[in-house]
């Protein structure tokens, strides 16, 4: 284990501690802020925030983006134009970060769990169309849980680490059993699925600019779509439920105060400048780990799936023996090198421990070998 401290210390040209993943802002980001600052407009409206949003939807090939706080209220907002209410329930994968399930619980929908593929670690859509056929039956053009009586109105698949999960397949079952899909394209940003970008295949698809995403506002996410109407409808929820008026304060509805504000889209637009920069080193990065563990016998580099052009946000090992795993992890974080397990499986947290699930056998494993290595941007 001495020599993958040595290399990654190599790699990163450091030997003080080496975070999982830092920002880089290497751009137009001071400039920015300046001329943002100086503007006085530093809140929810601004040119900054329209201009994001513009460059963002050209960047993944959609018709609308909306920005939004976070990455989080970006998939609140959208599992509620899918139509999502508190008696409905949603499908999600078990193996993902919590935000996802987060998003469903605030609307007091439930989430049932399926499993995930081992080699996408993304929603397997083997996995969804077996619990669908297995528990589920169309009505009224509406998708219906036998066991609970509920309607499932969406499905949330999560690109994990910017790999890019089977998403065709998952779209084509969506459609079959009348269910909306939102995709969690959180950590994708950057990512192709058979040439086409992640966030883009669902009817809604939800991105994060947290700190440690590829690019970052500081805290930050968008909702894309290619429908006028839900565009329209997430502009509107995420700023107040506003009636347009020039000077009224009308509101019809409840709104959410969600809007991203003109000062980190500021930031945002430069740290967009990058992305491809950013992408370009981060595949740079995983060939290097891919070199290097390729005689390895008891550590496996993940490497982007069939079908996906990641953006290799963050970079995965797996471990072969999964009994090595917190030796592991506590040998490269004392050392100085950051690493840390992928998540714990959804449906084991106390808050979601009574959900229905399928078999969740990738996900256990998956759950018990991998281990996430640093990432960030080399300059
Ligand atoms: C980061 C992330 C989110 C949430 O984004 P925030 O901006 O932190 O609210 C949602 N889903 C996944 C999978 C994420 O990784």
């Amino acid at each position: 284990m001495q020599n993958i401290i040595e290399f990654i210390q190599k790699t990163f040209k450091s030997n003080k501690f080496i975070p999982l993943h830092e920002p880089r802002f290497i751009g137009n980001e001071k400039e920015y802020l300046n001329k943002c600052i100086d503007s006085t407009f530093v809140s929810s409206v601004g040119e900054y925030v329209d201009k994001f949003e513009e460059e963002f939807a050209k960047k993944v090939g959609s018709k609308y983006a909306i920005a939004t706080v976070n990455g989080t209220s970006a998939l609140h907002i959208s599992l509620l134009l899918a139509n999502v209410t508190e008696n409905d329930e949603v499908i999600t994968q078990a193996l993902t970060f919590i935000a996802t399930c987060n998003a469903i619980s605030y609307i007091k929908s439930k989430p049932i769990f399926v499993d995930v593929d081992k080699d996408t670690m993304g929603m397997s859509p083997d996995s969804l169309k077996n619990f669908l056929e297995k528990n589920c039956e169309i009505k009224d053009s509406k998708c219906i849980n036998k066991s609970t009586k509920k309607i499932i109105k969406a499905c949330v698949p999560m690109h994990t680490f910017g790999h890019s999960c089977r998403i065709d397949e998952i779209k084509s079952i969506c459609d079959e059993w009348k269910i909306s899909l939102v995709e969690d394209a959180a950590e994708s940003l950057g990512s192709f699925y058979k040439k086409q970008h992640t966030g883009t295949f669902g009817d809604l698809g939800a991105f994060s600019f947290n700190g440690n995403k590829i690019i970052t506002s500081g805290g930050g996410g968008v909702i894309v779509t290619d429908d006028e109407k839900l565009a329209r409808r997430a502009k509107y929820l995420t700023t107040t439920a506003k009636v347009p008026h020039p000077f009224e304060y009308i509101h019809d509805e409840i709104g959410f105060n969600y809007r991203m504000p003109n000062l980190n889209a500021a930031l945002l637009v430069a740290q967009l400048e990058n992305l491809d920069f950013f992408i370009k080193r981060k595949k740079e990065l995983a060939n290097k780990y891919k070199e290097f563990f390729k005689d390895n016998n008891d550590v496996n580099f993940v490497e982007e799936p069939k079908n996906s052009n990641s953006n290799y946000w963050l970079q995965a090992v797996l471990l072969k023996d999964s009994s090595n795993r917190d030796g592991f992890l506590e040998f490269m974080n004392k050392n100085g090198v950051m690493t840390r397990p992928i998540w714990k499986l959804m449906n084991e947290l106390e808050m979601f421990k009574d959900s229905q699930s399928s078999t969740l056998e990738n996900s256990k494993y998956l759950e018990q070998h991998i281990v996430n290595i640093p990432s960030s941007v080399i300059l």
